[in-house]
């Protein structure tokens, strides 16, 4: 099929594409890397009327180090990403991510900001981005406001951003001592989207765990954080029997869904099993760090 008629607009300035955004509502969307909006306009599960190319906003490229974060522009390709040595020096979590996304192609085009503005519940970027407390920036007619990832994302494909808004960076917390990464996802095939996933943060003193962000997704309606784990981990020195009983707890805080993919029932054994696995991995990176 091919997609029904659409005017397409290439703005020169943020400034511009948030005037479009503001004038065409809901019958515009912004088109960055195409790789979701193309497929779903050439299956005509989606009909705007107007495209708004922002590949020529340069205030929205790039990879930078401010302060104590990483700035990562809305722009930028999925592949800068994987080759930044800021990226992987600083945020390990998103390096070792970005290879479970898609293919080559794929990843050539598709941006970071797409990712996280489309917030597909099976995505890796919006768990990483979830587990490392980023911080979304956007920008709409009102101006610049920043959504702290906890309040991002709401419900399947629902953020806290406004229709008119445009995502405009997501800051990363950089790494710091005493904390470990890990990030594991089962897909059917490599590049698939995820049937489970789990990224995790763990913060560690005395070879304890002082604090534990734990990101499933693939299984819910949006990336959810396994709060009842995290609670019984904090204080507590990694053994198998803490591991058993974090698993049994892990059934409180998911509720996966039914669909293509497979049953719910597996879906939670699949999370449990990554859930025991991931979290022996930061332990042992631990000692690696
Ligand atoms: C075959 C295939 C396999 C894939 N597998 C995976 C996978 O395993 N994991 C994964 O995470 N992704 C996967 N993807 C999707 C890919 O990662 C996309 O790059 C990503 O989902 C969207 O990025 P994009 O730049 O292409 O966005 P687009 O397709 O251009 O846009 C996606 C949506 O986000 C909105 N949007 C884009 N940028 C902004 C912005 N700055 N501000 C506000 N709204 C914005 C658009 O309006 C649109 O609604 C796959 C895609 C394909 C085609």
């Amino acid at each position: 099929m091919k997609a029904a008629k659409f005017k397409y607009i290439r703005p020169s300035s943020l400034d511009e594409a948030i005037n479009l955004l503001s004038d065409f509502g809901e019958e515009a969307r912004i088109l960055a890397g195409g790789q979701s909006l193309l497929p779903t306009l050439n299956m005509r599960l989606s009909q705007p009327k107007v495209l708004i190319d922002i590949n020529r906003l340069d205030e929205l490229q790039g990879i930078s180090h401010e302060g104590k974060h990483i700035r990562i522009g809305a722009l930028t390709r999925h592949v800068d990403i994987a080759e930044s040595d800021l990226i992987t020096e600083n945020i390990p979590l998103i390096s070792e991510a970005i290879e479970y996304v898609a293919h080559v192609a794929v990843r050539n085009r598709g941006t970071f900001g797409g990712s996280v503005a489309l917030a597909d519940p099976a995505a890796e970027m919006p768990a990483c981005t979830l587990a490392l407390q980023g911080t979304l920036v956007v920008e709409g007619p009102n101006g610049r406001r920043q959504i702290r990832a906890d309040d991002f994302f709401h419900d399947l494909y629902e953020t806290a951003r406004a229709p008119e808004e445009i995502l405009v960076e997501v800051q990363l917390p950089i790494r710091r001592s005493g904390e470990s990464f890990a990030f594991m996802e089962l897909s059917r095939r490599k590049g698939d989207y995820a049937m489970a996933g789990l990224a995790c943060k763990a913060t560690f003193q005395d070879n304890r765990f002082l604090s534990v962000r734990l990101v499933y997704f693939g299984t819910e309606l949006k990336p959810t954080l396994g709060e009842n784990v995290m609670s019984q981990l904090e204080g507590r020195e990694w053994s198998e029997t803490l591991a058993e009983k974090v698993i049994a707890s892990l059934e409180d805080d998911l509720d996966p869904v039914d669909n293509l993919q497979g049953s719910a029932a597996m879906k939670l054994h699949l999370q449990k099993v990554l859930t025991k696995r991931t979290l022996a991995e930061v332990v042992q990176r631990l000692g690696n760090v």
